[in-house]
């Protein structure tokens, strides 16, 4: 995954485009993110004991990950995610725009 918690993202597509979040989750399994105020559903949660009233929750959905693209955290632009691999043989990220290391 190319994306990594703690990213910035901004998205591409659907009906949040162009808004633009931190990640708080990835799930690599079905290749999906879930970003903080991103997606945002809303949830009907039951009352627990009687008497309680049922409430509504907004949660933040996962999203597909190709309709989110970087933003990088030394430039500030959106940018696509390359690897470079340092003399140590450690694989880190890139900014394909300013070509910088992003953690
Ligand atoms: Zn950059």
């Amino acid at each position: 995954m190319k994306i990594k918690k703690d990213d910035k993202i901004i998205m591409l597509s659907g009906k949040d485009k162009g808004k633009k979040g931190k990640v708080v989750k990835v799930i690599p399994k079905i290749g999906k993110i879930i970003v903080e105020g991103v997606n945002i559903v809303k949830k009907h949660r039951r009352p627990k004991k009687q008497g309680e009233k049922g409430q509504r929750i907004e949660v933040a959905s996962p999203i597909n990950i190709s309709n989110a693209m970087m933003i990088c955290p030394k430039c500030g632009k959106q940018t696509r995610v390359g690897y470079k691999v340092l003399e140590n043989k450690e694989k880190v990220r890139v900014c394909k725009k300013c070509n910088q290391e992003m953690k």
